[in-house]
């Protein structure tokens, strides 16, 4: 494989994660990344000795990067340093009360679930096993998957398996019918988010996020999730694998319907045999590509939905903060119009939910000796219009309301490092869709084999990863879309266990 040249555009987990692949089976891979770090979302910001985590801050389904290193024949434990933390998160029930902790193990949660809503431990349970169950059979038999065609997807096995899963009904109302307290349904489906969806709109079958939750816990790599994006890009380049930060690519180059190369926005046009685009795919199809070439016309990104933007709060505190764990939520009462206010009827949300991270209640590496790390994310509609006045205001508002809800009264003041991060800023740094955090949402039309394929299907020797290939969101999602296209690439779809890379 060492004569064919890959190209792969963006240093996001799905495109690091491909390089991984390909340079271990021996192609000669070049990553062209745009920005001055790898990692993409998953990527830092320093300032005066609080190290930030941009984007992820959850690492969740370690059955998942598990599988990825033994792939890439390495051990985790030698790259990560994990733990798990316990309890798992704290949520904060805005007007709702009582403030709870989750342990991520059932027995402990048992009073949680025994105080919001009396006898609904046993209904848990039961939810807790199909969940279980159904992330099984999704793990198995889907989502490891590539897909030519509807008749792939929809073979008798895969159709049985499929209404085992509950893919025709909605997160709401399956829930519903287990629990009836609304904070209780929040705990089950706020996962959602990560997803990019809304209960009201998410199939059922995101269940299995439950599983992951409450089941698998949450984890943590010490140092920060960024650790992550440095033991890919260790790994690829002990294959071999080079690195060309700062390097936006302008053009994906084609000729005959088979791609030739690319061009850089510094004009240097360089020969590839095969090209891998990470970036954000809505960008990749109507930037980097000429018309004939691009898989999807306008009237199909027209009809997309995409998952939430953000507003991100990166916050350096002085003094230390008692009422937080690593992980917290504050949930809004009006669940419904929240996520209208971000899917429906996009304005800032006058009642959010939202999150706040501080990552350094576990790890002192990421703030300067006592003092707190915070980093807060405001689900919002993507594509919110703003003045940077209507930005700082919503910001304060938000840090008002962490005073109130969380206990902090002086938060405010003392604040000693702060950068707002918004939807211009996805589009500006990511060259994200609409300025979405996190790309398509996983409503049913989005999923499996209606979500774009990791296959151009104009272009010999051009493929996607990513969050917005299969099988989608989050960077677990994203070491299986590294895994998806290397199959592809070596022409064998559905290949079995790699670790013999
Ligand atoms: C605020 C936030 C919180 C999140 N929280 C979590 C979490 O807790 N847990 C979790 O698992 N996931 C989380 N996610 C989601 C997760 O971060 C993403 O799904 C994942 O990192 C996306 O990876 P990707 O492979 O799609 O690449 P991306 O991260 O989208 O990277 C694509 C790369 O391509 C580059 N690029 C774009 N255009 C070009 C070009 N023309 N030339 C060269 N390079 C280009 C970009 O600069 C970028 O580096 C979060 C995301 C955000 C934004």
């Amino acid at each position: 494989m060492k004569d064919k040249k890959v190209a792969i555009v963006g240093a996001g987990i799905g495109g690091l994660a491909t390089a991984c692949l390909l340079s271990k089976k021996g192609f000669d891979v070049t990553v062209f990344e745009k920005n001055e770090q790898p990692g993409g979302r998953c990527s830092i910001f320093e300032k005066d000795g609080f190290l930030f985590d941009m984007g992820p801050s959850w690492y969740l389904m370690p059955d998942v990067f598990e599988h990825f290193f033994d792939l890439v024949g390495e051990k985790i434990q030698d790259h990560l340093d994990l733990i798990k933390l316990n309890p798992s998160y704290r949520v904060f029930f805005k007007d709702e009360g009582p403030t709870v902790d989750l342990f991520a193990d059932l027995e402990k949660d048992a009073p949680v679930f025994e105080k919001l809503e009396k006898g609904s431990f046993k209904k848990i349970k039961e939810y807790m096993k199909k969940s279980e169950e159904h992330y099984r059979i999704a793990m198995d038999k889907f989502i490891y998957k590539n897909y030519d065609s509807i008749f792939d997807f929809f073979s008798l096995d895969l159709i049985i398996e499929g209404l085992k899963l509950n893919i025709l009904s909605k997160m709401q109302s399956y829930v519903e019918r287990y629990v009836k307290d609304s904070r209780i349904q929040k705990l089950l489906q706020y996962q959602l988010v990560f997803l990019g969806n809304s209960p009201y709109n998410a199939p059922a079958i995101y269940n299995i996020m439950s599983h992951v939750d409450f089941n698998m816990g949450v984890f943590y790599p010490q140092g920060g999730i960024y650790k992550i994006t440095e033991a890919l890009v260790n790994i690829s380049k002990k294959y071999g694998a080079k690195y060309r930060l700062n390097t936006p690519v302008s053009k994906i180059n084609t000729e005959d319907g088979k791609v030739t190369g690319l061009t850089t926005n510094k004009g240097d046009e360089i020969p590839f045999d095969i090209v891998i685009s990470n970036a954000d795919l809505h960008h990749t199809e109507t930037s980097l590509l000429s018309e004939e070439d691009r898989s999807y016309d306008q009237k199909y990104w027209d009809k997309r939905v995409l998952a939430p933007s953000g507003l991100v709060l990166y916050l350096g505190v002085e003094g230390k903060i008692d009422n937080a764990l690593h992980h917290n939520l504050i949930f809004s009462k009006d669940w419904k119009k929240n996520f209208s206010q971000i899917f429906d009827r996009p304005v800032w949300p006058d009642d959010p939910s939202f999150y706040i991270c501080v990552p350094s209640k576990t790890d002192p590496s990421v703030a300067p000796e006592g003092k707190e790390n915070m980093f807060v994310f405001v689900p919002i509609a993507s594509d919110l219009d703003y003045s940077e006045e209507q930005l700082g205001t919503y910001a304060d508002r938000i840090i008002s309301t962490i005073q109130k809800e969380m206990g902090i009264p002086d938060l405010n003041k003392r604040i000693l490092v702060k950068r707002i991060f918004c939807v211009k800023d996805f589009k500006d740094r990511y060259n994200s869709f609409r300025g979405s955090a996190l790309g398509l949402a996983h409503t049913l039309f989005q999923t499996a084999i209606f979500r774009p394929d990791n296959t151009s299907k104009k272009v010999g020797g051009l493929f996607y990863t990513g969050g917005n290939t299969n099988p989608g969101i989050g960077v677990p999602m994203c070491l299986i879309s590294a895994e998806l296209a290397y199959k592809r690439i070596i022409k064998n779809k559905n290949a079995g266990p790699l670790n013999k890379l």
